[in-house]
């Protein structure tokens, strides 16, 4: 078992909380955890359990010193309707987690985690070409079952990001041009409501339209989603970095990604290093035509300066290898907004301008242009919760740090961080992805929201009208 001060971390986090936080520690202890363990069929860990110390760390290890009394680990939507229920009847607060890398820990809790991890499963309608996924599946899940098919939805690179948080709060990949995001491809889900009733949304219904973006942990628990698969065939994946003109490079490959068709996905980075080495640029991309066709559509870019890397044509999810992140447990906060306009000349040279100021940790920093567009903007607005259908870019800057960095190198970086993005906001003109959840924003109700906040609202104090599911930038009930 753990030791009284780790203990105490682990209930309340790592803030000290004195009497108060002794007398949380015995109303902890006397929760019935053995009846609720009888309610479950699956397993429920305690601190000092085995598995507990991995269940509970978050991706993003800012927030890792916050632990939680206990740990469900759900097999079924009654499980996690049980679980709701019982969390409620003790005054116990509950957090979903599928995947744990919310960028902002809003998986983590010093009370009960309610862990999706076992319901991975995926199967697919072969007729139809639907895939039924279980609400813990993650990336890594979908790639193991679709390899063989050759059939894809909109995913990200990394594999254990969780396919709930990814398609609750939009999902943009490399495939969202050409397909959408993974919540338009979203036609179903069954979800457990804070009063533990087990619903399936399909069609019109209105929580089904929050659940396509809105983002996760907002209005209930989602056991499972059913989404519509598309064919995928051979594709051309580049991996490439430039080591020299990088702000002239950049902008070129911006001007010429604008044009690009919506076959072609891409995200481009401009990386300012730890060290002594000079700045580069990097793009990944995925493009339905030839390795020829997309060295010619970046002609301008290599004329500035030959790249490394690689260009390559192979089956879909072969291809896939060159692009995929492991996303290891790390250190970080990134801050993101939209781009509406055209990135013109004097944006990029604000976007250097700040990189080259990075006061740096022990890590590189970056600036990261995924391309939006395509058909992302031929839904409204309004067509699903997901509001940001106008813009041409994502933009977001990464700070990543270590355990060890001093208080003051990370107090000045965060200061450049926060800096950074306030001379971007004026530029992108766009809200803010509410999947890069940022824990720093003041204006987020309507950054992530916009013109759906309102619905979101009504919608929310609908369905948990005493706020059940809460976090920091959690929708209120209106
Ligand atoms: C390394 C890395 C790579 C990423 N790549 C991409 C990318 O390519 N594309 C992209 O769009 N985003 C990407 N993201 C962002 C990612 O989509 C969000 O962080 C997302 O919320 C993570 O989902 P999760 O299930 O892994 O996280 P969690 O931390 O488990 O959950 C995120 C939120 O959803 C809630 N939640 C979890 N499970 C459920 C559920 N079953 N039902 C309802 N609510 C639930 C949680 O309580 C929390 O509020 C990436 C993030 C990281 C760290």
């Amino acid at each position: 078992m753990l030791n009284r001060r780790e203990f105490l971390r682990g209930v309340a986090g790592a803030a000290a909380l004195g009497a108060a936080g002794v007398e949380l520690l015995a109303a902890v202890r006397r929760l019935p955890w053995e009846a609720f363990t009888r309610r479950l069929s699956g397993r429920v860990v305690l601190p000092g359990d085995r598995g507990y110390a991995e269940f509970a760390l978050p991706n993003n290890l800012r927030y890792s010193a916050l632990r939680p009394a206990g740990i469900a680990m759900c097999k079924s939507a009654r499980d996690v309707s049980a679980s709701i229920l019982w969390a409620r009847e003790n005054g116990v607060a509950l957090v979903a987690r599928s995947g744990g890398h919310s960028y902002a820990g809003y998986s983590t809790t010093s009370g009960l985690m309610i862990d999706m991890r076992e319901m991975n499963s995926v199967s697919l309608d072969e007729s139809t070409g639907v895939a039924i996924l279980g609400g813990g599946a993650r990336n890594g899940n979908v790639f193991d079952s679709f390899r063989s098919r050759n059939l894809a939805i909109t995913h990200g690179r990394c594999p254990s990001v969780g396919i709930a948080g990814l398609a609750l709060g939009g999902g943009i990949g490399f495939n969202m041009r050409a397909h959408g995001l993974t919540c338009d491809q979203m036609i179903a889900s069954e979800i457990v409501l804070a009063d533990g009733t087990i619903q399936t949304l399909t069609g019109d219904d209105d929580l089904l339209w929050a659940c396509r973006g809105a983002g996760g942990g907002n209005f209930g628990i989602n056991t499972s989603f059913a989404l519509q698969t598309f064919e995928v065939g051979p594709i051309t994946v580049c991996d490439l970095t430039w080591d020299e003109e990088p702000e002239r490079v950049f902008a070129s490959l911006v001007n010429t990604l604008e044009r690009a068709p919506r076959t072609l996905g891409s995200k481009i980075s401009a990386i300012a290093p730890s060290g002594s080495s000079g700045m580069k640029v990097q793009l990944l991309g995925q493009f339905a035509g030839t390795p020829a066709g997309l060295r010619e559509m970046l002609a301008d870019a290599y004329a500035i300066a030959p790249p490394s890397g690689v260009v390559t044509r192979d089956q879909y999810w072969k291809a896939q290898q060159v692009l995929s992140e492991p996303g290891h447990a790390a250190y970080y906060q990134e801050r993101s907004r939209f781009f509406n306009d055209a990135i013109d000349h004097r944006a990029v040279a604000v976007i250097f301008d700040w990189l080259r100021r990075y006061p740096k940790t022990a890590k590189a920093a970056a600036f990261k242009l995924f391309q939006t567009g395509g058909h992302v903007n031929d839904k409204k607005p309004s067509d699903t919760a997901f509001v940001h259908r106008q813009s041409r870019w994502l933009g977001s800057i990464d700070l990543y740090w270590e355990h060890d960095t001093p208080g003051d190198t990370l107090r000045h970086n965060l200061a450049w961080l926060s800096a950074f993005y306030e001379a971007m906001v004026p530029i992108a003109k766009g809200g803010a992805y509410q999947n890069f959840i940022d824990p720093s924003l003041t204006d987020w109700k309507a950054a992530y929201h916009g013109s759906n906040l309102e619905k979101l609202e009504a919608i929310k104090k609908r369905v948990d009208p005493t706020g059940v599911f809460k976090f920091l930038e959690a929708i209120p009930p209106s």
